[in-house]
């Protein structure tokens, strides 16, 4: 692998890491995939967004992705 490739793998890498860690901070959290799934089917059935809970490795809890636009 060249250098110059290293190096923009490693920026790629610093980028992901921020942004896990900034989704982190900006979601809701929880304790167990069974929360935050019971939180999705909450959110589904009030305002009919769909979104996939997932583990997070920035906390080890669970965070929620999909509907939200702003
Ligand atoms: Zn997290």
């Amino acid at each position: 692998m060249a250098e110059r490739d290293i190096e923009r793998w490693f920026t790629d890498q610093q980028t992901r890491k921020t942004r896990r860690l900034e989704a982190c901070a900006n979601k809701r959290w929880f304790a167990t995939e069974a929360e935050a799934r019971a939180a999705a089917l909450w959110d589904r059935t009030q305002f009919g967004e769909r979104l996939t809970s997932y583990s997070c490795d920035v906390c080890t809890g669970w965070h929620l992705t999909g509907g939200h636009r702003r």
